[in-house]
């Protein structure tokens, strides 16, 4: 194994060839979530040239290998996700791997996550774990749900992916930092919790609103008691957004419709905000059956809870880039965020850290992250395969 993080350092340097090439290729081929059947064909093909063993087909379309040293030790997870998001690629360079599905695109950069991934099984198949071992889990569909509400990193968790590891690690690209810059969050996910709000009333004709429930005016004053809960609910100190994403009902403008369904989301960085939120939704139902109107609030199947990073895992994955990198290579807190992140399923099996590596396109005018300019500065890539070796060699010990 090596354990000198520059040697490992120069030796990922040596894959950046074959990490672009696997990138490029998953790049150009992107599938939606629980259908990454050719990218898990290309991540199987390799493991296989490699000669690690694996199981497919877990969590739907997810991948787990393991390389064991045949010694007791700790075993230490590595998780990428797989799956693209239905984008059009529209990138202003004519980077000639482009996607070449229409309305399908790698804008979140997993592309480059499951190509690292299988870079670093590649250093672990010459440079194998002396003690304890290393699981690779190849993840389907971070980005979206099944028809159940359940994800990739969900099921894959649920599968027993990470049962008895002694932690999972995860990268994940930033559009923010250059390439030799990481940072992080100290939350790996905020809580989502996706909502259904329908509201039923008497319609009518317009001219006589006084004969209906005028579901319109209910519609006014219960976006207003749902955007009033936050800041009159949750410590003004800790963060938390309820926001509605769409409403629909009504067809014409002599009609008072008598249904509206709202959808949105509910999001928090901590349980105590969320629990606080979740019993003040009575608040919104109240309002509208005080001024007439029928009310159901549904919280959706597929919440994710809040998940922490270790912080003693984080710190090791942040050792390892700092001693390639120098000392001054972790940027600032700017990941900041509500953003929910299924990696966080992983934290009931053991304790999880994610890194943010930074592969902001040096040239050019491109996106943020779920844009159809999103790309990445591949240079990042043996830094990523880099890190995840070297955490691993420390984690072992
Ligand atoms: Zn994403
Ligand atoms: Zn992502």
């Amino acid at each position: 194994m090596l354990t000198d993080p520059n040697d490992t350092f120069a030796h990922a340097k040596t894959l950046l060839p074959q990490l672009s090439a696997w990138r490029r290729s998953l790049h150009q081929h992107p599938e939606l979530g629980f259908e990454e059947y050719e990218t898990a064909r290309l991540v199987a093909r390799e493991l296989q040239a490699l000669g690690i063993e694996f199981s497919a087909g877990i969590g739907k379309t997810g991948i787990v290998a393991d390389i064991h040293s045949g010694k007791p030790g700790k075993v230490i997870a590595l998780r990428a996700d797989m799956d693209a998001l239905p984008i059009h690629e529209a990138t202003s360079n004519d980077a000639d791997y482009r996607s070449q599905v229409a309305g399908k695109m790698h804008a979140c950069g997993h592309d480059a996550h499951t190509a690292m991934l299988i870079g670093t099984a590649a250093l672990f198949a010459k440079y194998p774990p002396t003690q304890g071992g290393v699981r690779f889990i190849f993840q389907p569909c971070e980005e979206t749900k099944d028809a159940n509400g359940d994800s990739g990193g969900k099921l894959m968790a649920a599968a027993g992916a990470a049962t008895g590891v002694d932690a999972v690690l995860a990268l994940h690209v930033t559009p923010i930092q250059p390439a030799g810059v990481v940072s992080y969050d100290p939350a790996v996910s905020a809580s989502v919790d996706n909502f259904e709000c329908v509201l039923t009333g008497a319609g009518g004709h317009v001219s006589m609103p006084h004969r209906t429930v005028d579901l319109s005016m209910v519609l006014g004053q219960v976006l207003n008691a749902i955007y009033s809960l936050v800041p009159r609910n949750i410590d003004p100190m800790q963060a938390a957004t309820l926001t509605v994403g769409a409403v629909h009902g009504g067809d014409t403008h002599n009609v008072i419709p008598s249904e509206y369904r709202l959808v949105g989301t509910l999001r928090t960085r901590s349980s105590e905000a969320r629990d606080r939120a979740l019993q003040a939704i009575g608040q919104v139902v109240s309002i509208a059956q005080a001024i007439g109107a029928g009310c159901t609030w549904r919280w959706l199947p597929g919440a994710l809870p809040v998940a922490m990073n270790d912080e003693a895992i984080l710190g090791t994955m942040l050792a390892s880039a700092q001693a390639m990198l120098g000392a001054g290579c972790v940027g600032g807190a700017d990941e900041l965020g509500l953003g929910g992140e299924d990696f966080s399923f992983f934290a009931k099996a053991a304790p999880i850290a994610m890194l943010y590596l930074g592969t902001k396109m040096p040239h050019g005018d491109h996106g943020d992250w779920h844009t159809p300019t999103f790309d990445i500065d591949e240079t990042a890539m043996p830094i990523g395969t880099a890190i995840l070796y070297d955490s691993v060699a420390r984690l072992l010990g």
